[in-house]
């Protein structure tokens, strides 16, 4: 709990001041704005609930797939083992970074489909993005693209210590790439990504924000044709459409949202889809 608080203090610090020197949308307020109590919530939120989300679907996974077995692998899975473990741990931390990118930007593709974007949607609400977006995610994108993706991960063997060297890394970035500052990083921007590449993703345009899907590497949205970042243009405008503003509205949505769909009439198909992005 202190370490999530010094974490916070020193994103506040970090990023407010920075974005004072050299923001990416000037215009944007600086320590308070509209949606920054429902950004507070879903922060909360995730400290109080979210904790220990991955390693308890690793034991459910492992549990229900071994059976008699399960105990013994899973004292193997949590203490590492394998090749992983005899591995120096900024390798083991890079690998993980990897496979957790590769993965996440297939899903991150896949919750911007038409039957899961409803869900997404909720990260892409806000039309203020700052560095507390980062935490402003549906529970369902949380339990299958942040819990379940490192669940499988750990099932690798990896030492618990590169857990806990990554976990601020992960918390870091996250909020770094959401934050207001015109930072692209410069002939570094496929190597890492920046507050304007993530930006970029978040416009209110279903044409621009399918575009930059990778969590930290820009590479693989170069190679899989997903790349957007162009010379001396900024994004400005933000949001998704439809999505309600308060923090239950957005939790109930998504579901009333998709159920909607199979109660629609059939001639209603036939018009524009709400709150989907365009193919
Ligand atoms: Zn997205
Ligand atoms: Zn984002």
């Amino acid at each position: 709990m202190m370490f999530t608080l010094f974490c916070l203090a020193t994103c506040v610090l970090a990023f407010n001041v920075a974005a004072r020197l050299k923001p990416c949308n000037p215009e944007q307020a600086r320590f308070v704005w509209n949606e920054l109590a429902v950004d507070a919530v879903y922060f909360l939120v995730s400290v109080v609930f979210y904790g220990g989300v991955s390693l308890a679907l690793t034991r459910w996974g492992v549990t229900a797939a071994m059976g008699a077995k399960a105990p013994g692998a899973l004292k193997a899975i949590e203490g590492g083992y394998g090749l992983m473990p005899t591995l120096p741990v900024a390798v083991q931390a890079l690998i993980v970074l990897v496979l957790t990118d590769i993965c996440q930007y297939w899903l991150h593709r896949l919750f911007h489909g038409h039957a899961l974007w409803p869900f997404h949607a909720v990260h892409h609400s806000p039309r203020h993005v700052d560095w507390t977006t980062t935490w402003r995610v549906h529970p369902v994108q949380f339990l299958v693209y942040s819990a379940g993706v490192a669940a499988l991960i750990r099932v690798l063997g990896f030492s618990p210590v590169v857990y806990q060297v990554l976990a601020p890394l992960n918390l870091f970035m996250g909020a770094l790439v959401h934050a207001n500052l015109d930072w692209d990083f410069g002939p570094f921007r496929y190597v890492i990504a920046s507050p304007v590449f993530h930006r970029w993703h978040h416009v209110d345009d279903p044409a621009v924000r399918d575009k930059n899907f990778a969590p930290t590497f820009p590479v693989l949205d170069l190679m899989f044709g997903t790349f957007y970042m162009p010379k001396g243009e900024r994004p400005r405008v933000y949001g998704a459409e439809n999505t309600p503003e308060g923090f239950l509205g957005q939790l109930v949505w998504p579901f009333t949202e998709i159920l909607g769909r199979f109660k629609a009439k059939p001639d209603a198909k036939a018009g524009p889809r709400l709150g989907a992005p365009a193919a």
